[in-house]
């Protein structure tokens, strides 16, 4: 008789290139697991996007998934119990609170006799992997990067395991409602335009960008009326793809194609920093940080998220936000700019936003991104580095597309006053209907004393 192993599916939400699930399907029949800890925090978004990706793995398997909902350290130990089962595979997660638990489950697990093994499914190298000469960890991307280059190259893509038999039987578990992933008002509707989810998705999305954004990546990334980015961070996040996969799509012959490779070794580079720092998420990188005068001002935080700054480029990045779950890399570096250092609300602010409403809300890449861009993070933008949202904007949405679709309400002005109408001669404000404190606010900062006084509170840290 086939013995019968657990795949628990984690973030790790595709069939293709799964290390364990290829253990788990080699070693027999294979019982997939999804199991929801309602201690966990996943964003409001976040969840969102499980549900649909749950519900598609689902499809995948031809209705085999089983959901869960509890404390994997009571469920795993109960269900391997109850139906004999002596395997449990699972890849892992290199967050601290997860390493942490998955090392407690291990240990529980083996104990009471049951095999577990877990991969790696999610990272081109592992953290321990790539070291400077004294064994301590890299501070630095460029040289982090240019050691992983040295090492293994991450390997191909692996296939879905074949012939896979998935358990049948009476295993219990939950319907997919009752996880209440889902916002009881439904302000998720209209995200639902701009994503599709699962592991058929993820590579329609690769597959798209391959054809139309990866040429001319390298420039054109950072251009966010453009279809230069691939879009490929949910799926990343939730496994619907593997880093892999991408990695090797892309080629290496192209400049674009390791300019991309690139931006995957950033992703690489948060974890790695969440693990060897594995209080990144809430410390400051560099502790001299902790003496910064923050200022608290929650009506300014609720403008910055609502899009109401006055600031037309950063409205326009928060409402992409607000609108599609996501925001584009170079909006998100000149938001968060503005939120730590014009309106110098502390980065946990930002962060909490964004781990909330970005569908690719990920606690390495969020908290690495704000660090770098609050100047607290390891290889972090210099703090004097202030992103000025106007010349931003001028530079790069030169025709001004990306903000007249997310403020309409500035839609008619001229480039020359698209990105800071408040310096818009009078009359020409009237030509367009455009009357600043009603129909669009003004500035909540001026940003050059803003500046100054960022860089003054800087100076004396
Ligand atoms: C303040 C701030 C917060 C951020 N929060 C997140 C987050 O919660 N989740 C998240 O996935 N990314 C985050 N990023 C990084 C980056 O903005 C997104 O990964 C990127 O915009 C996703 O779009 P894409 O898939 O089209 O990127 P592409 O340009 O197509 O890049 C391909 C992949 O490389 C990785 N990548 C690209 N840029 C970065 C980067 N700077 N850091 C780490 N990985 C990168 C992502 O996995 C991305 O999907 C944040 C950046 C900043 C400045």
């Amino acid at each position: 008789m086939l013995r019968t192993a657990i795949h628990w599916f984690r973030r790790d939400l595709r069939i293709s290139d799964n290390p364990a699930l290829t253990e788990a399907a080699a070693c027999g029949r294979v019982l997939p697991i999804f199991i929801f800890d309602p201690a966990q925090e996943i964003g409001a978004a976040g969840r969102w996007w499980l549900h649909h990706s749950l519900t598609a793995l689902n499809l995948q398997l031809g209705g085999a998934l089983r959901l869960f909902i509890g404390d994997p350290q009571e469920i795993l130990p109960a269900l391997t119990q109850q139906h004999q089962i002596e395997r449990i595979f699972w890849n892992r997660i290199l967050e601290p609170q997860q390493i942490r638990s998955d090392a407690a489950l291990k240990k529980q697990l083996q104990t009471a006799g049951v095999e577990v093994r877990s991969f790696n499914g999610a990272h081109l190298w592992e953290p321990w992997e790539a070291l400077k000469l004294d064994g301590t960890p890299y501070r630095v991307f460029t040289p982090f990067y240019k050691t992983c280059l040295t090492l293994s190259p991450p390997h191909p893509p692996s296939p879905p395991p074949p012939h896979t038999e998935w358990a049948e039987g009476n295993f219990g578990g939950a319907p997919l409602e009752q996880l209440g992933l889902l916002p009881n008002v439904r302000w998720d509707k209209k995200l639902e335009p701009h994503w599709k989810h699962g592991e058929s998705a993820a590579l329609d999305q690769l597959n798209l960008f391959l054809k139309q954004g990866l040429h001319g990546y390298k420039t054109g990334r950072d251009f966010p009326a453009r279809t230069n980015v691939s879009r490929l961070s949910p799926y990343l996040h939730w496994g619907e793809i593997s880093p892999h996969q991408a990695w090797h799509a892309v080629g290496k012959s192209l400049e674009d194609a390791n300019h991309f490779r690139r931006q995957l070794a950033w992703r690489e580079f948060s974890y790695y920093l969440l693990y060897h720092f594995p209080d990144l998420h809430e410390q400051n990188f560099n502790r001299k940080f902790d003496r910064f005068a923050w200022d608290s001002n929650s009506e300014l935080l609720l403008k910055w998220q609502r899009g109401q700054t006055g600031i037309p480029f950063v409205d326009a990045g928060m409402r992409e936000l607000w609108q599609t779950g996501s925001m584009h890399n170079r909006v998100r570096m000149v938001t968060a700019s503005f939120l730590t250092k014009n309106l110098l609300q502390h980065w946990h602010h930002g962060r909490d936003w964004f781990a909330d409403s970005l569908v690719d809300a990920d606690l390495a890449n969020n908290c690495s991104g704000w660090q770098w861009v609050a100047g607290c993070g390891a290889d972090a933008a210099p703090y004097f580095r202030i992103f000025n949202p106007v010349s931003q904007g001028k530079k790069f949405d030169p025709d001004g597309a990306y903000t007249r679709r997310f403020v309409p309400e500035l839609a008619d002005l001229p480039n020359k006053y698209l990105f800071n109408p408040w310096e818009a001669p009078d009359e020409l404000l009237r030509q367009y209907e455009v009357i600043l404190g009603k129909t669009y606010p003004r500035p909540i900062v001026d940003l050059k004393n803003s500046r100054q006084r960022a860089l003054d509170t800087y100076r004396v840290l």
